[in-house]
C-alpha cells in the first residue's frame, strides 16, 4: 500500500514525547483559519511511500528515537487510515513508540473497525480540539466539532492515552466562557496525559502567500506564552 506524504522531519521535539521522526501526511478535509501547513491540504499531490520505505528511513538513525518514536501528523493522517494503520503496525513490530496527531474529524466518517485497528497500534493520540463551541468550530475550521468530541469520548471509553492540544487565538479561541466550557467537557476524562495550550503564531503566513491564498487571520495578533499559560490555568480550574 502507498501513502501520500507531504514531508518528514527527522528530529521533531514538539510532536509527542522525546525525539520523534515526524511524518506529515498529505491531505486534510478541514480548513482551519490558523493552519500553518496549508500546503498539506490538497489530496492530489504528495510523494508516495510504502510503510517499509518510511520505517527504513527511521531505522537508519534508530538511536535518535530511543526516548521518542514516530509521529503521524499532517494534514490529517486519519484521511489515509489504512496506510496509517499499516505504518504504525510496522513501527510496533520494530518496537517504536507511535503517536497520532489528529483533529479527530474523521471519527464519524471511517468504519469503526478501522478505528479500533488503528488504536491497537497507536500508543498515544494527540487530539487537537480547535473550538468547544460548535458554531465557532464551523466558522474556524469549516466543519462541526461533533466528530472531534465524540472521538475524545471514545478514546476515554477505550482508555487510550490522550493529550489535548488547543491553539489560543486572540478574539477567536480565547474567550473565558469557551475555556471554561472546554474544562468542563474534559472534567470526567480519565485518559488525559497532558493538556497543551499553544499560542497562535503567524509563521505559516508566507506559505499562504506562496500558494496565492488570502491569509484568513490578517488582523489577528499572535498570542503570547503568558496568554497560553493563563488559558491553560482556566481550563484546568474547571476540570
Ligand atoms: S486540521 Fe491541521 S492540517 Fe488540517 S487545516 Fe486544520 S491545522 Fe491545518
Amino acid at each position: 500500500m502507498l501513502g501520500k506524504i507531504h514531508s518528514f522531519e527527522s528530529l521533531g521535539t514538539v510532536d509527542g514525547p522525546g525525539v520523534r521522526f515526524v511524518v506529515f501526511f498529505q491531505g486534510c478535509v478541514l480548513r482551519c483559519k490558523y493552519c500553518h501547513n496549508p500546503d498539506t491540504w490538497a489530496f492530489n499531490i504528495g510523494a508516495k511511500y510504502t510503510a517499509e520505505d518510511i520505517i527504513k528511513r527511521l531505522l537508519r538513525n534508530k538511536e535518535f528515537y530511543e526516548t521518542g518514536g514516530i509521529t503521524a501528523t499532517g494534514g490529517e493522517p486519519m484521511c489515509q487510515i489504512d496506510f496509517l494503520t499499516e505504518l504504525f503496525s510496522l513501527a510496533k513490530k520494530n518496537k517504536i513508540h507511535t503517536c497520532l496527531d489528529t483533529s479527530g474529524i474523521m471519527f464519524d466518517k471511517v468504519n469503526r473497525d478501522k478505528i479500533d485497528a488503528l488504536l491497537e497500534v497507536c500508543d498515544l493520540v494527540m487530539l487537537d480540539i480547535k473550538h468547544i463551541d460548535e458554531g465557532e468550530h464551523i466558522k474556524l475550521t469549516g466543519m462541526s466539532n461533533k466528530a472531534v468530541l465524540d472521538f475524545a469520548r471514545y478514546l476515554n471509553e477505550k482508555q487510550r492515552k490522550m493529550r489535548i492540544r488547543y491553539v489560543l487565538v486572540p478574539t477567536i479561541t480565547d474567550k473565558e466562557d469557551d475555556l471554561t466550557e472546554l474544562g468542563k467537557f474534559l472534567k470526567d476524562f480519565t485518559n488525559i496525559e497532558k493538556i497543551e495550550v499553544l499560542p497562535y503564531h503567524t509563521l505559516g503566513k508566507v506559505k499562504y502567500e506562496n500558494l496565492g491564498i488570502k491569509y484568513p487571520l490578517e488582523n489577528i495578533p499572535e498570542a503570547t506564552s503568558d496568554m497560553a499559560k493563563k488559558a491553560l490555568e482556566l481550563i484546568k480550574a474547571n476540570m
